[in-house]
């Protein structure tokens, strides 16, 4: 199974700062260690012209010359520097690898990304570029060359927080399904309508988890016909999250993510997912969250290899 990184993902960041930029090492070293299935490849960074496909053209610049206005500089979360821009470059040319490696293997991934929380012309959340939303868009105009009917997108988005920079950005575009279960009390406290919206309750469990995702899945089915998934596999569910408020166990996200490949499978629909958030009081729970989901995609990925032989 291809998996997309950078070495660019680690980025230098103040002492004390909230962010667990050890985590993508870690997952990195954890998936070469435990998962021979997969092949890990350096990924290259989106250009100006693909980040124009979901960004203006203003905050493209300003993201790469650090001219970026301070109060959204605040809101991203980061502080800026030229290693900072690579990094959200190379995180979003990881998504479109990781769908174009979908295509061809039916399963593949980004090692980091997820990162929904970026608008057309600003970031948040740890978030600058949106790289679902260029990949997706990318992904339909290359796909549009060869082919009369356009591709076909679901974002199904399980990170804990709303994708909110996503949702506006296909806000009235019936070509992606922006689907988001989020905490309906966390980050983001303005949130955007996506397509479908399903709010969790603080300290939800498994079970009424999975039921909640039973029901989205049912009518993402009802609604939508997709060719791709993008999947955002959140760790920040788990009920060792320091941001997330949720109460998910290891069994409950193995299977949200056992639910999510299976629905891709059954249908037959490529599927690339990314990593978005994840802040474990212990780093290691949320790699460990990281490591189960690719375990389960590795099961996929090899049901893809054998039915295509
Ligand atoms: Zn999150």
């Amino acid at each position: 199974m291809q998996v997309f990184y950078a070495t660019q993902f680690v980025l230098p960041l103040p002492p004390g700062h909230r962010f667990p930029m050890a985590k993508y090492q870690l997952l990195r070293d954890r998936l070469a260690d435990e998962l021979p299935g997969i092949r890990l490849a350096q990924a290259l960074p989106a250009s100006d012209g693909e980040l124009a496909l979901a960004h203006t053209p203003g905050y493209i610049q300003a993201i790469s010359d650090g001219s970026v206005d301070p109060r959204i500089q605040r809101e991203i979360g980061f502080p800026w520097s030229p290693a900072m821009a690579e990094r959200a470059r190379r995180s979003v040319g990881a998504t479109i690898s990781a769908c174009r490696a979908a295509f061809q293997d039916g399963v593949a991934a980004n090692i980091a990304g997820g990162t929904h929380h970026a608008y057309a012309d600003k970031g948040g959340g740890f978030c600058v570029f949106n790289d679902a939303a260029v990949a997706s868009r990318l992904m339909q105009a290359e796909w549009g060359r060869q082919r009369a009917k356009p591709l076909r997108v679901a974002i199904v988005d399980l990170d804990v927080h709303q994708g909110n920079g996503t949702a506006r950005i296909f806000h009235g575009d019936p070509t992606v399904f922006t689907l988001s279960l989020h905490g309906q009390k966390n980050f983001p406290f303005r949130k955007e309508p996506s397509d479908l919206d399903v709010d969790l309750p603080d300290g939800c469990g498994d079970d009424e988890y999975l039921s909640a995702l039973e029901g989205a899945l049912d009518e993402l089915d009802r609604r939508f016909d997709p060719g791709l998934v993008i999947y955002l596999a959140g760790a920040d569910p788990h009920e060792g999250d320091r941001l997330g408020r949720l109460k998910l166990t290891w069994d409950g996200l193995e299977a949200r993510d056992r639910r999510v490949f299976d629905w891709a499978w059954q249908r037959g629909v490529p599927l690339a997912f990314a990593m978005a958030g994840g802040y474990g009081t212990r780093i290691e729970d949320t790699v460990q969250v990281q490591v189960n989901t690719f375990r389960v995609a590795v099961q996929y990925w090899r049901r893809w290899q054998n039915r295509a032989r």
